[in-house]
């Protein structure tokens, strides 16, 4: 904390006490770097200032600002919190830690945090800050990704907290964590920590904190079929379970490996969308490079096969098939309104399509 007051990192949400706020910030930032996070807290605060405003909006606007960020289930959650919050708790955030914790989307991190910076209350954060501070300072070689390193590390940081500014401490040791106690090169020959540091003494810097290995990714193969309807495409929001509920995405065949020649793929997703018969006159305007996006558990690669059909055919024989499922909608509406994956954006913005119809 000494060593805090000489280095604040400025946050516009340090110091701040609203716990709306500080919620908004905590979800925005997990599993998002502060850099990347800071422009969406602003908009997100600009758009929706106080729970009662972010409940009110639709959801798809809320994903949609959300765009970019990833993770969308965190989108989801935090509007559903914000509809629960102003509909059954009269738009009071609750201020225990449990009432906090049980909301949707809250974890022990960022009920922890919130308890602490809103309301003073005496829980320690543990964040990936915190664990490589404490794993260095004390010598730790549990693998900080086990349920064992969640019990001792919680209740190791629980016994460091400072009960009288726990907000205050937290801030400190996560801030430490970022600035001082770095991943890689740590600034150890400065530290003020360093006479008591088990991992500085006995050389083990670079190697803690310890993690098992990460589970291995599995490949996922999609073929997307961008059609051209005259001014029309086609798309629909994703459901179940899956990756990217409610986000939406073209006309999709999944594939278990990618063709070595992904010139097969236009006929293989006409017979897909058009099993009663592709409509004739129907032409492959061109086939994408693959696209690569890689998530928590997935690689997911993407070709999308962009095929004009022609313009006398009527919408209700489409609806036959199986577009009766997707949407017709506007080129230039499909990244104006509607929230898709990071990897059809990507795509849809090196399209000049959009440029064209702006
Ligand atoms: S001495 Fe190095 S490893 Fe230890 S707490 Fe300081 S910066 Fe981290």
């Amino acid at each position: 904390m000494h060593w805090h007051t000489s280095h604040l990192r400025p946050m516009p949400w340090k110091g701040e006490r609203d716990p709306y706020k500080i919620w908004l910030s905590e979800i925005i930032l997990q599993q998002t770097r502060v850099e990347q996070g800071l422009p969406y807290y602003e908009k997100f605060i600009a758009a929706y200032p106080t729970v009662s405003h972010l409940a009110d909006a639709p959801q798809d606007e809320v994903l949609k600002n959300w765009e970019g960020l990833g993770y969308y289930s965190r989108a989801r959650n935090m509007h559903a919190t914000a509809k629960y919050i102003a509909g059954e708790l009269a738009g009071r955030f609750p201020d225990t830690y449990a009432g906090i914790r049980s909301l949707k989307g809250v974890g022990d991190y960022t009920a922890a945090a919130i308890a602490a910076f809103a309301y003073d209350l005496p829980h320690a954060v543990l964040d990936g800050n915190v664990y490589r501070v404490l794993a260095r300072f004390f010598g730790i070689r549990t693998s900080i990704d086990t349920p064992a390193a969640k019990k001792e590390f919680s209740a190791l940081a629980a016994t460091l907290l400072d009960t009288a500014r726990p907000g205050a401490y937290n801030q400190a040791i996560m801030d430490f964590g970022a600035m001082h106690c770095t991943p890689r090169q740590p600034a150890c020959a400065t530290c003020p920590l360093q006479e008591h540091c088990v991992a500085f003494k006995t050389g083990q810097v670079s190697a803690l904190p310890v993690k098992s290995k990460a589970a291995e990714k599995k490949d996922r193969f999609f073929a997307y079929a961008v059609f051209y309807h005259g001014d029309h495409t086609w798309v629909r929001q994703r459901a179940g379970k899956d990756i990217w509920q409610n986000l939406y995405e073209f006309p999709l065949l999944e594939l278990p490996v990618l063709p070595a020649d992904t010139g097969t793929l236009p006929g293989l997703l006409l017979n897909h969308c058009f099993p009663q018969g592709a409509p004739p006159g129907a032409r492959v305007r061109g086939i994408s490079r693959p696209y690569r996006q890689t998530l928590t558990h997935r690689i997911i690669t993407a070709v999308f096969c962009e095929i004009d059909l022609p313009e006398k055919t009527e919408v209700a024989d489409f609806q036959k098939n199986i577009l009766e499922k997707y949407q017709r909608i506007e080129h230039v509406k499909l990244k104006k309104i509607l929230a898709l994956p990071r990897i059809i954006d990507w795509f849809w913005q090196e399209k000049d399509v959009t440029l064209k119809f702006n």
